[in-house]
């Protein structure tokens, strides 16, 4: 039901005058390979609705990004020497995290090099550093790659409440990158994956919403992308460890992508 759901979620964006779709379904997905299941995965759901736009709709520039706190391996490797889907995911550290992949230098391989980008963050990272780090990479590379349709995968483990992560993000954070999707790409599909302290959850999923609709749904909670930039952006404080992946990002890339 998920993968189906994660279907009907990319038709509909296709098919109708709706800018986004959300499939909202469990079991999660990245974490499943071409050939087996894995962390609570069975199927990976945004690779078939990637393998779906590809082979059945005929689209040729699909970009994935992942920001569940987990690297999502299956949906790498599914599409890693494949230059038609750019896959960037933003997770804690493999060193420190499951699965123990998803560092700077797995790049894709053959067609496919240069169109896997890994951002590992830091036990600690919290909403200045994903911010700066995101707002900084993920606009250059979309308007590079220009891609027919955002594929999102989902994830509130990174939030400092969840049990499983050590990252620190909270509710401005999936506020700001609800709006800043939408900024980005005019055709959004979403897919939920991991987060497992229900009430950040719930909280953040609602936060998430919202600001892709500009306070559609609770106009008293919402905090503008603008308003949470400033907020974070104009007090210092990101990590040295974040700017070091953000360089390290750039000798590894540059050589693809103009960040
Ligand atoms: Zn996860």
């Amino acid at each position: 039901m998920a993968a189906g759901g994660a279907i009907s979620a990319v038709k509909t964006v296709l098919d109708t005058k709706n800018t986004w779709a959300y499939s909202i379904a469990r079991p999660p997905g990245h974490h499943a390979t071409s050939q087996q299941a894995m962390g609570f995965c069975l199927f990976n759901n945004i690779a078939v609705a990637a393998a779906y736009l590809l082979e059945v709709r005929g689209l040729e520039r699909i970009l994935i990004f992942d920001f569940d706190v987990h690297f999502g391996n299956g949906t790498s490797q599914i599409f890693y020497p494949d230059p038609r889907v750019l896959y960037i995911s933003i997770h804690q550290d493999p060193h420190t995290i499951f699965p123990g992949t998803g560092f700077i230098d797995e790049l894709g391989q053959g067609p496919g090099k240069g169109y896997n980008i890994n951002i590992p963050m830091a036990p600690g990272s919290g909403n200045r550093d994903y911010i700066w780090i995101l707002k900084d990479i993920l606009g250059k590379i979309v308007s590079e790659f220009q891609p027919q349709i955002l594929l999102a995968d989902v994830g509130f483990d990174a939030h400092a409440q969840d049990p499983l992560s050590r990252c620190q993000v909270d509710e401005d954070f999936y506020s700001w990158i609800g709006e800043y999707l939408m900024d980005l790409q005019g055709s959004l599909a979403l897919f939920l994956e991991g987060g497992y302290h229900l009430n950040a959850l719930a909280q953040s999923n609602l936060c998430l919403i919202n600001a892709m609709e500009k306070g559609l749904f609770s106009p008293s909670e919402y905090k503008s992308r603008a308003e949470i930039e400033k907020k974070y952006m104009e007090s210092g404080g990101v990590s040295q460890a974040t700017k070091n992946t953000r360089e390290m990002l750039e000798n590894k890339l540059s050589a693809y992508f103009k960040i």
